[in-house]
């Protein structure tokens, strides 16, 4: 029993692992408010910043970052979402 336990959390592990997922921390000071980074996205980002801009709280697994290279004024950084571990 305990092996299919960790059987599957290695499954999962493995899974996210291969998406990358990243989260971005967005500098909204400089966010000139032109939304080239919603513009760019190839997907529905799900959240809308208090700016209507970008995607952010949540990991995007697609992590293309074109919306990172996008910005004019590069407000937006990201780094791999790093999953926790659950003792
Ligand atoms: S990394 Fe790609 S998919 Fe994710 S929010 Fe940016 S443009 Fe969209
Ligand atoms: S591309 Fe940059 S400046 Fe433009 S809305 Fe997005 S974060 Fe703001």
């Amino acid at each position: 029993m305990k092996d299919e336990g960790q059987n599957c959390f290695g499954a999962i592990k493995n899974t996210m692992t291969s998406l990358t997922p990243v989260i971005f921390n967005i500098n909204w000071n400089a966010c000139i408010r032109c939304g080239a980074c919603v513009a760019v996205c190839p997907q529905d980002a799900g959240f809308i910043s208090p700016f209507d801009t970008i995607a952010i709280d949540r990991p995007c697994d697609i992590a293309c970052l074109v919306c990172e290279r996008v910005c004019p004024v590069s407000a937006i950084g990201s780094e791999k979402f790093k999953v926790q571990s659950v003792k």
